[in-house]
């Protein structure tokens, strides 16, 4: 993973960047379901400046403001090297709370529709950018809603990332 400074540290940011990659980071925890998934990247900008290089992973986060909110925009599909790609948009951006979940649908997706050989990029050069926009946004009026069990448990969880980030940054 590679994510840009962000909203915590930098003055040009539309969002924050780090927090989101914690939140990410303890989605996935279990290093043999890491190590299953296998050849990913996934790239985080708080901005449009895309220090992060979101625009060229095979998941990108970037951060975009609506109306003074933090909202994320994914891409998926982005590849560096011989056969540069740039990620398609998959449509409306996520909140930050969402975001993590939706890594997990996108990362389902492959996993579901992988072939023993292929890494997520293969998949994705396969089967197209549509079964992945699907599982980003099912459900997503259940993840919205302010009462959901989901999106209480992801806030706890994001706060959480964000306060332990302030706390080393303060220690550093
Ligand atoms: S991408 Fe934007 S927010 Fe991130 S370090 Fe670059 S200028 Fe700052």
């Amino acid at each position: 993973m590679i994510c840009c400074p962000g909203g915590d540290l930098c003055s040009l940011a539309n969002a924050r960047s780090i927090p989101i990659a914690d939140a990410v980071n303890k989605k996935f925890d279990d290093l043999d379901y890491l190590y299953d998934i296998g050849d990913i990247s996934l790239n985080i900008s708080g901005c449009m400046n895309s220090c992060g290089h979101h625009h060229v992973a095979n998941i990108g986060i970037l951060g975009v403001d609506k109306n003074n909110e933090e909202w994320y925009q994914i891409t998926v599909g982005g590849q560096q090297g011989n056969s540069t790609t740039i990620g398609k948009v998959i449509g409306p951006s996520f909140y930050a709370e969402e975001v993590p979940l939706v890594i997990e649908a996108l990362v389902n997706v492959y996993i579901e529709q992988r072939t023993p050989e292929e890494r997520f990029i293969d998949t994705f050069d396969r089967v197209g950018v549509e079964p992945f926009k699907q599982r980003a946004y099912a459900g997503r009026d259940k993840r919205r809603s302010p009462n959901s069990a989901a999106v209480s448990e992801a806030k706890t969880a994001a706060s959480s990332a964000a306060n332990e980030t302030i706390t080393k940054v303060a220690n550093a």
